[in-house]
């Protein structure tokens, strides 16, 4: 791409160490058993890896995920590569790399959407700039107001006593006491019976939430709520799809309702506060196209009163502790986080695994994202590495 294209305003010359290359690529990853949603069931997860090269040696990384493919929204691990490649790549060599917000700027006049590929460039510029200066990623968006964050784990095998069983192992563990039920998929009164049953077991030990993925129509929603709310059900997650339908239903029910698909960025959220279309907001970096943006939902969440919840989209190890360090920056975060997509991967990318202990995970406390990929590895599972020579339908 010409940058002579460029407003001149956004072509300034580089005053800091620049960008020298931007590489991306693909790894598959199994998961632990089929995670089922209403939009689909993944029986494995791509990581769209992105590694920003600066000429004063240091390397960033970020990561792009999405949900089944391209059955969540417009994006796909394998579309990112191909943007990034092709058009942020020329965007972003020669410039300042220490410029993060400027460089994501001069990105955004050129890139339309694209939030998912946006977020895993901004997260691998944030990882250089953290370890350049030697401070975590939380520091460099405001500085961290908690180190560890509660994280609520979804039950979504589909079978009602395997998810109890998975529940009942998760409190055992002390890894989680936040249940997600994913549910949508089936007949409401077979979803309905499924999250009692559920909740009657774990009782008060353990609290549960469903999310539905925009599955109902308006009827259907009203129905549910009311039944989820006698069930014992604290929260529902995106009942339905559209702001509207959701500001007819909050507070009908004794039952929180939060807003998940509906936000992709500032502009929906405010959108959406405006309408009071939700109690919470599950904030996702990748939906609001990068950690600045999640940190601008936060403001207007609070703004507007309304609750915060930290979101996932089954990220690996790298989108998940971007994600950690931006909420740890939140001041309120009421209703926890889901960051447990490394949970969902039977494989190893770091070379130290993450903290989960304790119901929570520790956000970690070194330069940049404070992780190492384990490179080894990382060459193993990418999509044209050894595993695929080995296991050829792998
Ligand atoms: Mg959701």
């Amino acid at each position: 791409m010409n940058s002579s294209f460029l407003p001149r305003s956004l072509s300034s010359p580089a005053i800091g160490p620049t960008v020298e290359r931007v590489e991306a690529l693909l790894i598959d990853l199994p998961t632990i058993r089929p995670h089922k949603l209403s939009v689909a069931t993944m029986n494995g997860q791509t990581l769209m890896l992105v590694k920003v090269h600066c000429d004063d040696g240091v390397i960033g990384v970020g990561e792009g995920a999405t949900i089944g493919g391209l059955a969540y929204g417009a994006e796909s691990p394998e579309s990112m590569k191909l943007a990034i490649e092709t058009y942020f790549a020329p965007l972003m060599i020669g410039q300042d790399a220490t410029r993060i917000q400027a460089l994501m700027a001069r990105i955004g006049k050129m890139v339309k959407d694209n939030r998912f590929a946006k977020s895993a460039v901004e997260t691998a510029l944030l990882d250089a700039h953290g370890k350049r200066l030697g401070l975590p990623v939380s520091e460099l968006l405001g500085g961290r107001q908690r180190d560890r964050l509660p994280v609520a784990w979804t039950l979504a095998s589909g079978d009602t006593s395997r998810d109890i069983a998975e529940a009942e192992q998760m409190l055992d563990l002390r890894r989680h006491r936040i249940f997600k039920v994913k549910i949508g998929a089936r007949p409401l009164a077979e979803d309905i019976g499924h999250v009692s049953r559920i909740k009657a077991a774990l009782g008060d030990r353990g609290a549960v939430r469903v999310d539905v993925n925009m599955a109902w129509d308006e009827t259907e929603a009203a129905r549910g709520m009311a039944a989820l709310a006698k069930a014992g059900c604290e929260l529902v997650e995106q009942p339905v799809a559209t702001a509207s339908a959701l500001s007819r239903l909050v507070r009908r029910f004794p039952v929180a309702l939060m807003a998940d698909e509906s936000l992709t960025g500032p502009p929906s959220a405010f959108e959406l506060a405006r309408v009071h279309g939700a109690d919470v907001f599950a904030v996702k970096l990748e939906q609001s196209g990068g950690a600045f943006n999640a940190l601008r939902v936060a403001a207007i969440a609070d703004a507007a009163g309304i609750g915060l919840y930290g979101g996932t989209m089954l990220e690996g190890p790298v989108g998940t502790i971007i994600s950690a360090h931006a909420f740890a920056t939140f001041p309120n975060l009421q209703w926890g986080t889901e960051l447990f997509g490394p949970l969902l991967l039977t494989e190893e990318i770091l070379a130290e695994p993450l903290d989960y202990s304790d119901f929570s995970l520790a956000i970690p406390k070194g330069p940049g994202l404070g992780i190492t990929l384990d490179d080894d590895r990382v060459s193993f599972f990418a999509r044209d590495g050894l595993r695929r020579k080995i296991h050829p339908s792998a």
